[in-house]
């Protein structure tokens, strides 16, 4: 687990460098404030932070108020570390946002334990926020997270107009899958489903379960032909997969219809319409025989009447 030192200190930085690598911790160590919250904007930052209160720049309580502003998906654990151990002192700390003090000179062991108690916090936490958004089954986003997702996705390409499309796919028969081998064969296909959708994706893109055997693709960055091939790729891994069944006697083979939609800018277009559309087109691959690909018109469900 990784851990961030905000320290002005050398002496008491290089004790705390020395111990946290000695219990295992993976340490990013910095100076001041102003570099630990630098440090806090990269995309793998620490999640638990051990700072001193006095810095030059931006002192400790500044640095936890900041943290608590940010809009960061998962927390960020705090620990003070303070020669200011009056009540006030504590209390004014615990006001900017910080779970734990520790007064200098700090001792080993409690340091020790008090890191503990933070990493068991953030251990929880992350499994809090895992609960609530995965889907159990496949291990992709639930439809809520994928939709809080979506509409952060669409937020960014509209102010940085750059494109963003979304596949909406189903398998095909499904029912029959369920009817012939049961439901535990069933699950197992929507997970082998999911694996190949997940698969065929790339690192940013994201995949979430819209409903029963439906599932959504966001593509951030990607236009309208752009996700036909996507999907069409997909399309043809689906079908090639061969799902052996637990007992290995045989395998089942599955296709899925695929529904394409790109966001139109300055339409008033928005995550509802857009899922619309791709549904619509959707509904057209399975009117048009399954195992296929299509792709919505490019023009807003909603016409404004003049
Ligand atoms: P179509 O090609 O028109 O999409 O036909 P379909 O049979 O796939 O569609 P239908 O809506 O008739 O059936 C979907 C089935 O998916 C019914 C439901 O029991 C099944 N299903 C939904 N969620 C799960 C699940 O989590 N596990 C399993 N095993 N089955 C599920
Ligand atoms: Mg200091
Ligand atoms: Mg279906
Ligand atoms: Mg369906």
């Amino acid at each position: 687990m990784k851990v961030l030192i905000a320290e002005d200190n050398a002496v008491s930085r290089r004790l705390l460098e020395t111990f946290l690598r000695k219990w295992g911790y993976d340490v990013m160590v910095t100076c001041d404030g102003r570099e630990a919250w630098e440090a806090l904007q990269e995309p793998e930052a620490p999640n638990l932070v051990i700072s001193d209160w006095m810095m030059p720049d931006m002192d400790g309580l500044e640095l936890c108020r900041n943290i608590r502003k940010m809009e960061k998906a998962d927390y960020v654990y705090f620990i003070v570390l303070t020669a200011k151990g009056r009540k006030e002192d504590i209390i004014e700390g615990l006001e900017a946002g910080a779970d734990d003090f520790l007064i200098k000179p700090f001792d080993q062991e409690e340091l020790k334990y008090r890191v503990k108690i933070g990493k068991r916090i953030i251990k929880l936490e992350q499994r809090i926020l895992r609960l609530a958004t995965v889907d159990p089954l496949t291990g992709v986003l639930n439809r809520r997270a994928f939709m809080e997702k979506m509409e952060e996705a669409l937020l960014r390409s509209n102010r940085e107009k750059s494109p963003l499309s979304l596949i909406l796919t189903d398998i095909d028969h499904f029912k029959g899958v369920n009817d012939n081998y049961g439901h535990q064969v069933g699950d197992l296909v929507l997970q082998r489903f999911t694996e190949q959708l997940s698969k065929s994706a790339r690192p940013y893109d994201f995949v979430g379960r819209y409903g029963g055997e439906e599932f959504v693709v966001c593509l951030p960055g990607v236009d309208a032909s752009q996700s036909r091939s996507v999907a069409e790729r997909m399309r043809k891994k689906v079908e090639e997969m061969k799902i052996k069944l637990p007992d290995q006697s045989q395998s089942v083979r599955i296709t899925a219809s695929f529904g394409v939609a790109s966001f139109l800018f300055g339409l008033e277009d928005n995550v509802d319409s857009l899922i619309g559309r791709a549904d619509e087109a959707m509904y057209k691959a399975k009117r048009e025989g399954r195992n296929c690909v299509c792709v919505a018109k490019e023009v807003p469900k909603v016409t404004k009447v003049i």
